[in-house]
């Protein structure tokens, strides 16, 4: 990545930052304080010794060990102000970072939402952030705290004895490099045993969730050379690091004593000559441990910071896509709706190549019910897709009222319609919210009149904790018509304009069907109703039936217009009705 563009990263990234200035500033300061005091404890420990060994002297002994426990207490009083400044700051950005990119999620369109897939914006939302708390936080001060203690080591060292110090500087960072070199090798064969777990979990994961389709198919036998090829990956792995480990472990180690030996050999030479003290051998020692222990800490910082950039880069992208429907400068807000919806020549395409709806005009009058029917594919759910505007003709308008619903506020237009999915969702709440997803402010009696007019208040009661009980992902199961009819007691609670009525594919079980009917029957008159549907049975409420075929409408009119036209809703009522 060049260098320009990890600056304007990190610079980006520290904008984050800016509301905490203030405590992040007095953390960096408790670190620097930590910082100097933990350089001044090897000089005085020094002083303990040479008080004791050299001089002999039992008062300056004593002075010299109670300063140094002075000291030691302010540091840790430092310690501990930098360890909870430092976590406050990193906590409270990420949060502000996360809800940020979510907010900035919800904004963005179907279509972008189409290309993306949600694990992936997942992993933004947690392991990226992660990432860049870690780099933000963690890593600068890091990075000040350990420069500082890097160039004071050295300079006090040279101070002490530079012949030792020089020695010291040739022989740690070969040991260092050393270490680093062994540690990387180390660490590839770790991820490559991890990438071959994560291979066995996703077969196993996969298998055991479509157990049915494995034995009904009878493919256990290739369930398990799956499994068993990633197992043994891992295993090979496992033992080339195995390997790895009983070489490079005690060979380090034996390379770092050695040159902890060689070290002490010329320290101890550099004393036989009169040069070093006995506690300057002390403070030495101490010195080259922190010094060693700061270029390494260093070098980790720079892969942290290698890596935030990277994850920053991702953050930034995203961040970075527009929404491609938003509301325009000058958008109105929408009045209260009759409800007439107008087509005038809409084309769209997904993507360009193929086109989905071809110059379609349409008038839906306030009030009026319309089924669209037709194959599969044909264009219907686009069709009502539009209408919401979740996507954007590719040419020709749509109007709402008179109005481009292009001109008015997504707010305005959507809060006037409702939908009703074909395969409802609910979310992981309980069946009282999931209801009042439909209109935030309803108070209870509201929502339980929505599910008694939808037909749901009943088996609601049944259900072990009524309209308490959770549902979704990790609540009770329902039944598809169970389901529809919370999603219609949603729609109902809204009391739109317009409603979307997406039918269910999946044929339900007679007594919801009967419920549906008889609750649509009750709240359709008087709004304006897109009815798709998969079943022609359905249709016998609508006003007029469309037929959609290859994105055009190919036929209107009533069931038995249309039946008497004999053509595709004819075939289609054939076909349906052919094993009845
Ligand atoms: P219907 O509701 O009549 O079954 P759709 O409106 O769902 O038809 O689909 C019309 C066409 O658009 C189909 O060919 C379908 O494959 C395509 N399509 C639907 N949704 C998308 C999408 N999100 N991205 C790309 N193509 C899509």
């Amino acid at each position: 990545m060049p260098m320009l563009n990890r600056t304007r990263h990190l610079q980006r990234l520290l904008r984050f930052l800016a509301p905490y200035r203030l405590l992040l500033g007095a953390a960096i300061g408790a670190v620097l304080v930590s910082a100097l005091l933990a350089l001044l404890i090897p000089l005085l420990f020094r002083d303990v010794v040479n008080a004791a060994f050299v001089d002999g002297n039992a008062a300056a002994l004593n002075r010299a060990a109670l300063l140094l426990i002075g000291v030691l207490v302010v540091r840790a009083v430092s310690s501990a102000v930098e360890t909870y400044l430092l976590h406050r700051v990193s906590e409270q950005m990420t949060a502000d970072v996360r809800v940020h990119l979510f907010e900035h999620l919800l904004r963005l369109s179907l279509p972008f939402f189409d290309n993306a897939q949600s694990g992936e914006l997942v992993s933004r939302l947690t392991n990226d952030i992660a990432t860049i708390q870690q780099g933000l936080t963690t890593s600068i001060t890091a990075l000040v705290l350990h420069t500082l203690r890097l160039v004071g080591a050295v300079l006090i060292l040279f101070w002490l004895n530079w012949r030792l110090a020089v020695l010291v500087l040739l022989v740690m960072p070969l040991v260092g490099l050393i270490t680093r070199l062994s540690g990387r090798v180390l660490r590839r064969e770790s991820e490559a045993i991890q990438h071959h777990l994560a291979e066995a979990t996703a077969v196993a994961t996969e298998t055991l969730a479509n157990m049915r389709l494995v034995q009904a198919f009878g493919r256990e036998a290739y369930a398990r050379e799956r499994f068993v090829a990633s197992v043994q990956k891992t295993v090979q792995a496992a033992l080339r690091r195995a390997r790895m480990l009983a070489l490079l472990t005690p060979t380090v180690g034996m390379l770092f004593m050695v040159a902890f030996v060689v070290v002490a050999w010329f320290a101890g030479r550099q004393a036989l000559s009169g040069a070093l003290t006995v506690g300057d051998v002390f403070a030495f020692f101490f010195y080259a441990s922190l010094m060693s222990g700061s270029v390494n800490t260093l070098a980790g910082v720079y892969g942290a910071f290698q890596q935030t950039v990277g994850a920053a880069q991702r953050l930034f992208a995203l961040l970075d896509t527009p929404p491609m429907i938003a509301d325009t400068p000058n958008a109105q807000t929408l009045p209260p709706l009759r409800g007439e919806i107008c087509f005038e020549h809409v084309s769209f395409a997904y993507n360009a190549q193929t086109p989905v709806l071809c110059d379609i005009s349409l008038r839906i009058a306030p009030g009026e019910v319309v089924a669209l029917v037709g194959p599969s594919g044909a264009g219907k759910t686009t069709l009502a897709n539009l209408v919401l505007r979740l996507y954007e003709p590719t040419a020709g308008r749509i109007l709402i009222d008179g109005y481009d619903i292009r001109t008015v506020t997504l707010a305005s237009l959507r809060q006037q319609m409702a939908l009703v999915p074909q395969d409802t969702i609910l979310f992981a709440a309980t069946v009282r919210e999931n209801i009042r997803y439909g209109r935030l402010d309803a108070t209870d009696a509201e929502v339980e009149a929505a599910a008694k007019a939808a037909y749901a208040h009943e088996f609601i009661m049944a259900l072990p904790n009524g309209y308490e009980t959770p549902v979704g992902e990790r609540g009770v199961k329902l039944s598809g018509g169970q389901r529809q009819r919370i999603a219609l007691a949603r729609a109902i609670l809204r009391d739109p304009r317009i409603l979307i009525l997406d039918e269910a594919t999946s044929s339900l079980d007679s007594e919801s069907e009967t419920a549906i009917q008889q609750a649509l029957a009750r709240f359709l008159p008087g709004r304006t109703t897109i009815l798709i549907a998969h079943r022609l049975s359905t249709v016998r409420i609508a006003h007029r039936i469309l037929v959609m075929d290859g994105g055009r409408i190919v036929e209107e009119g009533d069931h038995a217009t249309l039946l008497a036209k004999n053509g595709l809703y004819a075939r289609l009522y054939r076909r349906q009705h052919a094993n009845e």
